[in-house]
């Protein structure tokens, strides 16, 4: 499919979409089929992707070769030990061979990572021929009946054309069961451009985007998908060799759209909050009712439930501007002086916000010993979320395990 049809398909999905009075389940999946579609334009590309990650491993004897390619800087080097990580933790035997010759200091990386993981590596400081070295990689690590070796490649740019030659000259002679093209999410537009570049000079059959963790939604993933007709199967989100998801198509779609995880959520909601507060809070959410209550519980439940971080980036609307990655104590702290407020709001005799005035906010501060500033950012923030979850007004709530049913369905 050309980006053109892509990108009209994708158009037509929210077209329809802004088209609906009210954004209920039935057209948010709709939207979220058809940009599926879309993404997974290739079937039969994803059926061979998916029937190698899953049956390969029956082939009693077999070693897959895999082999990452990628700009300089996309997170290949660090992608080539999750992969493997992922890989050893499902039962693989797998392997990683360093044929980037071109950076200072990429072996080292490799070698670090790999340590790190008890994963076997292969690489030389000496050794200036990149193709050697992956071939005398494949070799030892075939002898040493590995299952999964992976070789990583010199990072490069489209107009690096004697660093294409060499990449090509790899894969001829490494004959790799599977190409993949590691993209940084904040490429962009540019990503087609690039992907393609690739894709003329080695067969590309999957696709990994990285730093999903940052501010950057991965749209370009969208041109890599159509440039390389290949789908994407993972996401890199952290540095850490464990940050690192298979690619569900739901929630990255709902990100795109700026709507949070919305099924991942409904899973913790179902996980998370007590029994007994379920429905109501469905209700509610359901009848577009965000009130200052509902956000008091929601950050009870919160601050009782452990690894908060996890949960909040599901929640549409809290992640990145409430809770910033790495920063969860004071997110924390910030909540509970955003309860401590409240609680004084609540003592005041009015907790509804729409009825604010300035002399209401300064009681409100002096009662919970904090600033007005603070009262007002508090309120603020209130607003954002509620218009926010305004937008699931009327969403059929799905029961537990639906959602997460339907976007296995997506992926089959
Ligand atoms: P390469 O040049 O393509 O091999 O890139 P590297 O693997 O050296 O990664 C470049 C930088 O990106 C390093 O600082 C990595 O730690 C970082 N990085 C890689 N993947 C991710 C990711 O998923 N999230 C974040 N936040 N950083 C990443």
């Amino acid at each position: 499919m050309v980006l053109a049809q892509l990108g009209g398909s994708i158009s037509r999905a929210l077209q329809q979409m802004s088209n609906a009075t009210v954004i209920d389940e039935k057209v948010l999946n709709e939207c979220l089929n058809e940009i599926t579609r879309a993404l997974l334009q290739s079937d039969v590309q994803f059926k061979l992707v998916r029937d190698m990650q899953t049956n390969i491993k029956k082939i009693k004897g077999k070693t897959s070769v895999v082999m990452f390619v990628g700009l300089q800087g996309s997170g290949k080097t660090t992608t080539c030990t999750k992969y493997a990580y992922y890989h050893q933790k499902k039962g693989w035997k797998p392997a990683l061979v360093c044929a980037d010759t071109f950076r200072a200091g990429a072996f080292d990386q490799l070698k670090q990572n790999a340590t790190k993981a008890k994963i076997p590596f292969y690489g030389s400081y000496m050794e200036s021929d990149p193709v050697k070295i992956a071939v005398e990689g494949v070799e030892t690590f075939k002898k040493e009946n590995c299952d999964l070796i992976i070789v990583d490649t010199s990072g490069r740019h489209k107009q690096e054309a004697a660093l294409f030659e060499e990449m090509r000259q790899v894969s001829e002679a490494t004959k790799p069961d599977l190409v993949i093209f590691v993209m940084d999410s904040s490429i962009g537009q540019a990503a087609f451009d690039q992907a393609q570049a690739f894709k003329q000079s080695v067969s590309v059959g999957a696709v990994i985007v990285t730093k999903m963790d940052g501010h950057a939604k991965g749209g370009g993933a969208l041109s890599a998908v159509a440039a390389t007709k290949s789908p994407v199967i993972f996401i890199g989100t952290g540095e850490h060799m464990d940050e690192f998801e298979v690619f569900d198509v739901k929630p990255f779609v709902s990100r795109l759209l700026g709507m949070g995880d919305w099924s991942g959520f409904m899973d913790k909601i179902h996980e998370v909050v007590p029994m007994d507060q379920q429905p109501e809070l469905l209700q509610k959410l359901s009848e577009g009712n965000f009130t200052l209550r509902i956000m008091y519980e929601q950050f009870q439940n919160i601050l009782k439930m452990g690894p908060i971080s996890q949960v909040f980036s599901m929640l549409p609307g809290f992640s990145a501007e409430l809770m910033p990655k790495g920063r969860e104590k004071e997110s924390q702290a910030k909540i509970k002086r955003y309860m401590t407020m409240m609680d004084s709001m609540t003592n005041e005799g009015n907790s509804n916000p729409k009825l604010m005035n300035e002399s209401r906010m300064m009681r409100i501060a002096i009662g919970s010993g904090r600033h007005i500033r603070e009262v007002m950012e508090m309120l603020e923030e209130y607003k954002r979320l509620a218009k926010i979850w305004s937008k699931m007004k009327g969403l059929k709530i799905p029961k537990k395990g639906e959602m997460s049913a339907l976007s296995r369905n997506m992926n089959a």
